[in-house]
């Protein structure tokens, strides 16, 4: 089969041919209809200080995905070829405090498909069922294909009350307009989103979310023209940017709450003394709540929730580099790879 595979200690990717998968008993093999591409593979690709530390090439990357049973192992009772799913992620230990207590996305022993373990950009690709999530027959290929980042945005933007408060969100990429649409959908009042990339500013205008607005604004000047006076109630961070963390925290009231998705720079400086004395909460994102998140994605999707707007362009995996080009760009939205076509 063939595998987009990061196969030395160097810039670059390579689609290769490799055997197979097989199912251990307690595994199966999904036939890869589409994935789409995280910045996580972008960083792989570049090789960049993280990947060069993370990845021991060769390896087999990607780990937003959709597809169809292909095989199951000898124990699987509860999924059969032919069943159309998506999955997570991560792989937990099972056996730590936190997974024995049921909430395995506080791990202390993770490992990432497509970082760790061989991933999804692939023809076929092996996963443990516990990993996996059945797709509602109503839900699209490509919804299906981006649940990861999405449940990403509901992880954090269900982490707060939203209900009638004032939330900014810092970066206007997938994770980001879909964390707006998300807190549009559960009933913020005013939601306000950045950016310094005009192309996303303006998708995410196409999208809906009416306040979006360069970085470079003074967004408490804008606060009286949106019925506010002493900050926003909620700030999402999904830029990775120390310049919209230090933004958030000068546009939030006291005792504002705060969480971090984006990665940031280990040398990113704030305000210490801003968050003392504003009363400041401020909350750490990773990955998704196992399966709480997945339950509410496709909850607020059946009742209304609609993110199709933000994918963008679908490729051919042949064609991979091109849609790292686009992306590297800052010219699109979700960009889609199809395994099938
Ligand atoms: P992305 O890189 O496509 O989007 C980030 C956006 O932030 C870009 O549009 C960029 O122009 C914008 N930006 C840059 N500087 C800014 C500033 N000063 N103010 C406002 N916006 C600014 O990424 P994405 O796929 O949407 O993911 C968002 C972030 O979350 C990334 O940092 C990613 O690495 C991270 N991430 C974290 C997790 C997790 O589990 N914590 C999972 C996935 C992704
Ligand atoms: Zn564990």
């Amino acid at each position: 089969m063939k595998a987009i595979v990061k196969n030395s200690s160097s810039p670059g990717l390579s689609i290769q041919e490799i055997e197979n998968p097989k199912p251990g008993p307690l595994e199966v093999i999904v036939k890869i209809q589409k994935t789409s591409i995280c910045g996580t593979d972008i960083h792989i690709y570049d090789w960049d200080d993280w990947s060069s530390k993370t990845i021991n090439p060769p390896m087999q990357i990607g780990h937003e995905w959709t597809g169809v049973i292909d095989s199951v192992g000898s124990e699987i009772k509860k999924y059969q070829p032919g069943d159309r799913v998506s999955g997570e992620g991560h792989i937990v230990c099972g056996e730590c405090r936190n997974c024995k207590a049921g909430k395995r996305h506080l791990c202390i022993d993770q490992h990432g498909i497509g970082v760790h373990l061989p991933g999804a950009f692939a023809e076929y690709f092996k996963i443990p069922a516990t990993n996996l999530f059945k797709v509602p027959d109503w839900i699209s290929d490509n919804i299906a294909t981006i649940f990861d980042p999405l449940g990403n945005a509901v992880h954090a933007t269900l982490s707060y009350d939203l209900v009638g408060e004032d939330v900014l969100i810092t970066g206007a990429g997938p994770i980001g307009m879909m964390s707006a649409l998300i807190a549009k959908h559960v009933g913020a009042r005013n939601v306000v989103v950045t950016d310094i990339n005009e192309y996303r500013l303006d998708l995410c205008r196409e999208l809906g979310i009416i306040h979006t607005y360069h970085a470079k604004n003074d967004l408490r000047e804008l606060m009286p023209s949106l019925k506010m006076s002493e900050g926003f109630d909620v700030a999402l961070e999904m830029s990775g940017s120390p310049d919209a963390l230090n933004n958030i925290i000068s546009s939030v009231k006291n005792g504002a709450k705060i969480a971090l998705l984006g990665i940031l720079p280990d040398d990113t400086k704030i305000s210490w003394n801003d968050v003392i004395f504003k009363d400041l909460f401020i909350k750490g994102i990773y990955g998704r709540e196992i399966f709480e998140s997945w339950y509410k994605m496709i909850s607020m999707l059946d009742s209304g929730l609609s993110v199709d707007g933000l994918i963008t362009h679908e490729f051919h995996y042949e064609n991979f580099e091109e849609a790292i080009a686009v992306i590297k760009s800052g010219q699109s939205g979700k960009v889609i790879l199809n395994w099938e076509k």
